[in-house]
């Protein structure tokens, strides 16, 4: 475990890499946020629920997982370098008192979180050539500051411009009928899939991005429920691109 991260399970080039920016509650004891600490149980803080999976689905083969070992309240990973929502002033009408950071201060949270973060996570990718990335995300069924918006979903598939994984498993899950399923909700990966679109869509490399509901996976029960939903759905996809990839190659060399 490092400051930024924690990696765990089989790196094994070839593999399945489940890949969470925001498994973590911690804030590290020399930053102050001035929040009340209740709020590090709430979804501003963390994604509820994703940890515990990640940890069930890395005893399985195949699989490592590679978490933020911060609140996104601290650094939120899967944010645009250069943006102010790295270091979030407010979330989900909350005030973030801590996070009113002069240049220098920002500076500071990108040089011992963000950076090293993404510069290892990038080194993973490069060493583990994973055959999949599974980009795993929690969302609360109420925002606050929306308390009018329904979110009916059990899950949402969100991508940007390679939908390679997220049709795929999008079929995959809509053969479940007891499930509800969001295409690109509860928000779109086109306004928002930054690790992504940095780490995957960038290299080409094929991923599922995978926002499930927080009050499904609160709970051991439930834990246990979707790492085994996780666990079908990431090696049915994977099983998919290998059979498109072959068709692909066999269409190419077919003659004339
Ligand atoms: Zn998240």
């Amino acid at each position: 475990m490092s400051e930024p991260f924690c990696l765990i399970g089989d790196t094994t080039p070839g593999g399945i890499l489940i890949e969470a920016d925001h498994a973590s509650a911690r804030v590290p004891d020399d930053i102050d946020l001035g929040i009340d600490p209740a709020l590090l149980r709430d979804h501003v803080a963390i994604d509820i629920g994703v940890a515990a999976i990640a940890e069930l689905l890395v005893q399985r083969r195949g699989f490592a997982a590679f978490m933020g070992n911060v609140s996104r309240l601290v650094c939120d990973f899967n944010r645009d370098e250069h943006g102010p929502a790295v270091a979030p002033i407010a979330s989900d009408g909350h005030a973030i008192p801590g996070n009113a950071l002069d240049h220098a201060g920002h500076e500071a949270r990108l040089a011992r979180f963000y950076r090293p973060y993404h510069a290892a996570l990038a080194d993973l990718i490069d060493r583990m050539q994973p055959s999949l990335i599974l980009s795993l995300h929690s969302f609360t069924p109420q925002l606050a500051s929306r308390p009018d918006e329904a979110r009916p979903w059990h899950i949402g598939i969100l991508y940007n411009r390679d939908r390679r994984g997220a049709a795929l498993a999008l079929d995959h899950l809509r053969q479940d009928p007891a499930l509800v399923v969001g295409d690109q909700q509860p928000y779109s990966g086109e306004l928002l899939n930054a690790t992504m679109d940095r780490h995957a869509e960038a290299r080409g490399l094929p991923y599922v991005g995978v926002e499930i509901r927080q009050d499904l996976i609160g709970h051991a029960g439930g834990q246990a429920e979707w790492a085994e939903r996780m666990e079908r759905l990431t090696r049915a996809v994977q099983k998919a691109l290998t059979r498109d990839a072959q068709i692909g190659l066999s269409t190419r060399a077919a003659p004339g």
